[in-house]
């Protein structure tokens, strides 16, 4: 491409919100393979809430739900601000808690030992989830993210989790299917969940289950079987597949690191400037052709 056609390219993406950090990204863009989208706050709004509880028996819900909430009140994960929300009572300071990254915390509050999270939190730490398993698969079918908890090693609750998926997130997978594209979905969600959004999206592949740094493994899988990777995203973690991907492309509503390691931003935080994005590269390139 020559420089004067990038300019009045990115210059018109400008305009829609789509914001070209790097020129050249609009010919790696154009040579896309699939897109792989991280799920919360990118696909979907990441202002998760409590929908579903399910507890075992003798089970005050509502006392535990305020522990929970107490241990969960330094957390910065979206889960935690969605249970702090549906707690009643007063929290309390819990005497500790431990974030484990990408399985849930652990914490001592009202002398009990709490484990919130993710079922492979609970494998982790050898507490049986049986009495639960059912109401897990269930909430996780749902596409709602399961949050187990356990208290002194006996599983006694599981969480539903619901995050609205954005309004233009249906959209943008059938308008990428067109262009003959691929999409892919990559979350630390467990796999039914993800599964179960995949599916209500139409988006082709799920990578579930992936902690923290493995995002950028998955890039490299995604490349390795379907050729050059466009990573859509929004959050701290995705830093390195956003600087790993052939395009990184920020959610310009999400976090500073993730929009310092992307080629290209969308300002309004609304998916649908992938495709704008895509559109662009494609005119331009053959602009000039
Ligand atoms: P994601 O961004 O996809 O949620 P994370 O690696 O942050 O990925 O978390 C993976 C999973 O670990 C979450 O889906 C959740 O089940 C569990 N988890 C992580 N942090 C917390 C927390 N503070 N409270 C409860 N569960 C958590
Ligand atoms: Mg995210």
């Amino acid at each position: 491409a020559t420089p004067t056609s990038i300019m009045v390219g990115t210059g018109r993406a400008a305009e829609l919100g789509v914001l070209f950090r790097k020129g050249d990204a609009l010919q790696r863009l154009e040579a896309t393979g699939i897109v792989a989208f991280d799920k919360t706050g990118t696909l979907t709004e990441g202002r998760p809430s409590l929908v579903r509880i399910v507890t075992a028996e003798g089970v005050d819900e509502a006392a535990l739900l305020t522990r929970v909430a107490s241990a969960e009140q330094g957390s910065e994960h979206p889960i935690a601000r969605a249970l702090e929300q549906a707690a009643e009572g007063p929290l309390v300071q819990p005497a500790s808690v431990e974030a484990i990254a990408g399985h849930g915390l652990a914490a001592e509050v009202d002398g009990r030992r709490l484990l919130i999270g993710a079922a492979r939190l609970m494998t982790r730490e050898a507490i049986d989830i049986a009495p639960l398993a059912a109401a897990h698969d269930e909430v996780a079918k749902a596409g709602q993210t399961p949050v187990l908890v356990a208290e002194d090693g006996r599983i006694v609750a599981v969480f539903g989790i619901a995050d609205a998926v954005k309004p233009g997130a249906r959209a943008v997978v059938a308008a990428l299917h067109e262009q003959g594209l691929r999409t892919a979905l990559i979350t630390g969600d467990t796999v039914a969940t993800a599964q179960a959004i995949a599916a209500q999206l139409g988006i082709d592949h799920v990578e579930a289950e992936v902690l923290p740094e493995g995002k950028l493994d998955a890039v490299k899988r995604l490349r390795a079987a379907h050729g050059p990777v466009a990573f859509v995203g929004d959050g701290i973690n995705d830093a390195p597949a956003l600087a790993e991907a052939e395009v990184g492309i920020a959610i310009g509503t999400g976090t500073d690191i993730a929009i310092e390691s992307a080629d290209v931003v969308l300002r309004s935080g609304d998916p649908r400037g992938v495709v704008e994005a895509l559109h662009l590269s494609r005119a331009v390139l053959r602009n000039i052709r």
